[in-house]
């Protein structure tokens, strides 16, 4: 018996809309202007999904959730990431950390991030000292220097029980 640990990585960025709230990390932040998607456009938790999925090697959440269906529509992408939990416990891999970075000039992160962190864990039944949420800014440089939308990026590592020893490769 030994443990496989994986980790996977994400990245998402959305432009700015008028006329939608903002949600980042699961949290309403408030700010003139929103983002654009089909879903709610949280770019943080896309970034994680799309980390946890590829922890367990899983095809990315435009597979699982795409923005074609209308069912997706505003959702709210905690449900997007709880049912990326699912599928990849149901794969036989438990969540162990996240860590995310935002990335926008504006609006200032640094006030919702204790919340962002509570939102993730809840996502990933995981404690809160076990996600981690940093902001940064782009220095004016860029898109996102731009002002013209945010952008985020996610790490995600998960173990795997696994009964024979394990150097790598696929496994199903
Ligand atoms: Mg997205």
């Amino acid at each position: 018996m030994s443990l496989v640990t994986r980790c996977g990585i994400g990245y998402d960025a959305h432009r700015f809309a008028a006329g939608r709230p903002l949600v980042l990390g699961g949290v309403r932040v408030p700010h003139p202007l929103g983002l654009a998607g089909h879903s709610d456009a949280d770019v943080v938790l896309h970034a994680i999904a799309d980390a946890l999925l590829g922890a367990a090697a899983l095809p990315d959440i435009g597979y699982h959730f795409p923005p074609t269906d209308p069912r997706f529509r505003d959702a709210d992408s905690r449900n997007l990431l709880i049912e990326a939990t699912r599928l990849v416990v149901a794969a036989g891999f438990v969540p162990q950390n996240v860590d995310a970075i935002v990335i926008a000039e504006a609006p200032r992160i640094a006030p919702h991030v204790p919340a962002m962190r509570q939102a993730i864990a809840a996502c990933l039944d995981l404690d809160i000292g076990a996600v981690g949420v940093k902001a940064t800014t782009n220095e004016g440089m860029g898109f996102v220097g731009r002002d013209e939308g945010i952008a985020a990026m996610a790490i995600v590592t998960v173990i795997r029980a696994d009964s024979r020893s394990v150097t790598g490769g696929e496994r199903s």
